[in-house]
């Protein structure tokens, strides 16, 4: 029997990426038909690596440059799969719709040469057209596999603030959006297929939801529609033990409560976008991650129900490339009022910070965005000594069993022996402990925690060597070796 609740499910860049892999999303959503009867709503990203583009086009409109890549190149990719995809005849009336948002696409850019600006505005007008784009051709090629599809321009469905760049949805007006665009299409038995990461504000102005918000768009219509299941299609086989680029030997995590994914998330798990978590858990709708190359494994389901494993750590996580400020009080103990004022100045430069970790002399605080930090250290300086360091990392383990077992707390900092460690922080909700270093020891310093945790349990001897994955290829540390370089 089929659930008359829909089902979810959200394509990323890597399954999009070309008609090979648009085929599989097609077999995919087939067998999800198959399998229950009920609603499916598609979200997809753009084909893989186009927003990068988009914003490069952006970014040399701007500055009068030559950029790497052509919106002809960009026309060529779409034309090519949907030309594999589509028969004839169909594929007519979308090269039509397709090539209207792209002659908007080179409009926009025209104009951003002409003004040598791109307002954000502008910037999610470009943007867009990834996801526009993808949507449409995604749309029809499930119509010539045989199912019956309908394209909505997200535009229609999805009501957010003019935030540009970062927009927030507005969930009643989204609600309101989404009954009257999208809910008549799936009462007639049709699949909806729409891009994710776009929306509008009121007035029908195209918005964005920030880097990576597909996997957000998907959750927003699952809570608008009281879906059954979420589902995050992508290029992994789910929530990883840790991030694969940078521990090859990082396991599925089979189980993950709503908390625990959304730490992971937000500390930096780049397979959940981190705001997905939140409409889920308002109504409780489960969220999986699945690997659309191979769909037949099980993947990550995240639930409400904390899983009753035992296991001490859920995952690591980390976040790259950050800033440490430490903010000494010029006087000698913190003043009452200290932080307050510290705080107002990180707020007024709509500057957020990740870390936190007080004396009774300073206060040390992370950011991953430092364009405001000129401006906040002069403003410090007032009343403050302020050192700051960059790159630097936070690495953070996660699980709901922190909470319970303290002793778990204290295995973590014990299995970091070596890195210097430079902030150590628990969270309120004790769901996670997490630590700054230098960038440097990053991976040296995660392979030796899940190593710690995920590897049997074994922990490495100072001496051993770690392989662990950089941008510039497979390395190896000697673990512990850190400690006189760094102190
Ligand atoms: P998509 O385009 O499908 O949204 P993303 O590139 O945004 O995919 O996210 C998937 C990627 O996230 C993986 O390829 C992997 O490199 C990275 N990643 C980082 N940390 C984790 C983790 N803990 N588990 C799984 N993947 C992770
Ligand atoms: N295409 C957008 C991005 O690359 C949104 C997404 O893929 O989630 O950020
Ligand atoms: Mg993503």
């Amino acid at each position: 029997m089929g659930d008359a609740r829909p089902l979810v499910m959200k394509f990323g860049g890597t399954s999009v990426a070309d008609a090979g892999a648009i085929a599989r999303v097609a077999d995919i959503v087939t067998r999800a038909r198959s399998e229950s009867a009920g609603p499916v709503v598609v979200v997809v990203s753009a084909m893989g690596g186009l927003t990068d583009r988009l914003l490069a086009l952006a970014a040399a409109a701007e500055l009068r440059t030559v950029p790497h890549v052509t919106v002809d190149a960009l026309w060529d990719r779409h034309v090519e799969a949907l030309r594999t995809l589509v028969p004839a005849g169909p594929a007519v009336a979308l090269e039509r719709d397709l090539a209207a948002h792209f002659s908007d696409l080179r409009a926009l850019l025209e104009s951003a040469a002409i003004l040598r600006h791109a307002s954000p505005g502008a910037l999610d007008a470009i943007a867009s057209t990834g996801e526009l784009a993808s949507s449409r051709i995604v749309a029809a090629a499930l119509e010539a596999a045989g199912l019956p599809a309908a394209w909505v321009d997200a535009r229609t469905a999805i009501v957010t603030d003019a935030q540009h760049t970062a927009a927030s949805p507005l969930h009643e007006p989204t609600r309101g959006a989404v009954a009257a665009t999208i809910t008549p299409v799936l009462a007639d038995g049709r699949i909806v297929v729409l891009g994710g990461f776009v929306g509008a504000t009121a007035a029908g102005v195209t918005t964005t939801l920030g880097r990576g918000g597909s996997d957000y768009s998907a959750a927003i219509l699952g809570s608008a529609l009281d879906a059954r299941e979420i589902q995050i299609w992508t290029d992994v086989d789910g929530m990883l033990t840790a991030d694969p680029r940078v521990v090859s030997t990082a396991r599925v995590v089979p189980h993950l409560s709503f908390g625990e994914a959304s730490e992971l998330a937000y500390f930096g798990a780049k397979v959940l976008h981190p705001a997905t978590i939140l409409p889920a858990i308002a109504q409780g709708i489960p969220v999986r991650i699945l690997n659309s190359r191979r769909p037949s494994a099980p993947g990550t389901l995240i639930t409400a129900r904390p899983p009753d494993d035992p296991r001490p750590l859920a995952a690591v996580a980390s976040k790259r490339h950050i800033t440490m400020v430490e903010i000494t009080s010029s006087r000698m103990l913190m003043t009452y009022g200290f932080l307050r004022r510290v705080f107002e100045i990180f707020e007024r430069h709509r500057t957020s910070v990740d870390v936190v970790t007080t004396s009774e002399v300073s206060v040390s605080v992370t950011v991953d965005d430092d364009s405001g930090l000129a401006g906040i250290c002069e403003a410090l300086r007032e009343f403050a000594d302020v050192n700051v360091e960059r790159e630097m990392a936070i690495l953070s383990a996660v699980g709901d069993n922190l909470r319970a077992d303290p002793r778990i707390a204290g295995r973590v900092i014990g299995a970091l022996e070596g890195f210097a460690v430079r902030m150590v922080s628990q969270a309120a909700s004790r769901r996670n402990v997490t630590i700054v270093l230098r960038d440097g020891d990053l991976p040296g310093a995660m392979c030796q925690l899940h190593a710690a945790f995920f590897e049997g349990g074994r922990s490495l001897e100072v001496g051993e060597r770690v392989m662990f994955v950089t941008e510039a290829g497979v390395r190896d540390q000697e673990v512990g070796v850190r400690r006189q370089e760094t102190e």
